[in-house]
């Protein structure tokens, strides 16, 4: 294979930033691949691992290559692996599951009790080469992009919140547009959803709510949320909450804006416990609370795909910036400081 060491991005010890560095590239084992990274995305917990927040420095044991996000072609086959081979194009999920605890066994892979997450608790995408369990492995349909293809992980919560409950002809209230939110907006549209109104505070991307064609996007320092959003579903509130921010005030809006009888899908993570009108929102309003984890798999991978073949060209407003690894720094300010939606970056 000519190199013996490849160009990682990562934690190379405890505090915050990141390093790009040389490391030997690793060998596959039996049932692994060797994956030759090509686009990757970078996503909330890159950031958080930056930034050495408390998650990180409980959950992180340097040295780690971060990253989860990509797509690439598989370079070398271990031993036992049939059904895919070199040169194949593959992105993965990156969650690596036990296989034998009650929820493996079930069917609901998605919230394995002991699973192992790449860029997290093992060696990750930001890496000219990856090694791979090959049940994790999803061969990418030839018609999208590498560019798109990369952030099937973050499409695919997405999805998997959308798919939650049917929006066929229903009022949507998506809280937060990060990355995972701004991709609901055109899922949710294509699923049929009447309207899709958005509540997101940071301007840039209120922008990019808009460009993906929310039907109305509101600020919640600045609009009167509640009453806009009552008098557009005829003072009732919304028949789907998707809360895809995690940040509090954003689930008491969520809650309380959900009609009755009304669904709430959370996806976001808050960083603490907090409250809401259990009364008022939930119980007397016959709510219905569905909480998501991951992707699906590989349920949520196979919805992902079809959405892409027909309709990839709709995440452009999303996808704001591409650098190339080197230019790492600069890619993590912009996440830092809210400017981006989705940042590419491409190793090979
Ligand atoms: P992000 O931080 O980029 O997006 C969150 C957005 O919420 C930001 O744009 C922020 O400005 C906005 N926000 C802040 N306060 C708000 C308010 N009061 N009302 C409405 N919006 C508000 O994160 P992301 O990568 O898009 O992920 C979204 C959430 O989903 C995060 O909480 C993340 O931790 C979580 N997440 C969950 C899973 C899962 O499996 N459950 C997987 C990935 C991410
Ligand atoms: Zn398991």
């Amino acid at each position: 294979m000519g190199e013996r060491t490849m160009l990682a991005l990562g934690k190379a010890k405890r505090g915050e930033g990141l390093t790009l560095e040389r490391k030997p590239i690793p060998e596959p084992r039996r049932g692994e691949v060797l994956i030759r990274v090509q686009t990757t995305g970078i996503c909330g917990t890159d950031v958080h691992i930056y930034n050495w927040d408390k998650w990180a420095q409980g959950r992180i044991k340097p040295p780690l290559t971060t990253g989860h996000e990509f797509v690439g072609v598989i370079e070398k086959a271990g031993e036992g692996v049939h059904h895919v081979k070199p040169g194949d194009r593959v992105s993965a999920e990156g969650h690596i599951t036990c296989g034998h605890c009650h929820f493996c066994r079930t069917g609901q892979g998605h919230i394995c009790k002991d699973v192992e997450i790449i860029g997290v608790d093992r060696d990750g995408c930001f890496a000219e080469f990856l090694r791979m369990p090959v049940e994790n492995l999803w061969p990418v349909a030839p018609g999208i992009p590498n560019r798109y293809a990369a952030v099937f992980d973050p499409l695919g919560n997405a999805m998997h919140t959308v798919m939650a409950e049917s929006l066929s002809g229903k009022s949507v209230l998506i809280t937060g547009a990060g990355a995972i939110g701004l991709f609901a907006i055109p899922i949710a549209k294509v699923m049929g959803a009447s309207t899709v109104m958005v509540v997101e505070p940071n301007p840039y991307r209120q922008q990019l709510a808009r460009a993906v064609k929310a039907d109305l996007v509101l600020d919640p320092t600045k609009d009167d949320v509640e009453k806009i959003i009552l008098g557009e579903t005829h003072n009732l509130g919304v028949e789907v909450l998707l809360e895809m921010s995690g940040h509090p005030q954003a689930f008491r809006q969520g809650f309380k804006l959900l009609r009755g009888a009304g669904t709430a899908v959370l996806l976001g993570i808050p960083s603490d416990e907090l409250a809401i009108n259990w009364a008022e929102d939930v119980i007397f309003k016959a709510a219905t609370i569905r909480g998501i984890n991951g992707r699906r798999m590989f349920d949520t991978w196979f919805q992902s795909q079809d959405f892409l073949n027909r309709n990839y060209k709709k995440l452009d407003p999303i996808l704001t910036h591409t650098f190339p690894i080197t230019e790492y720094e600069t890619a993590f300010q912009l996440l830092r400081d809210g400017e981006a939606g989705k940042i590419i970056l491409e190793i090979n």
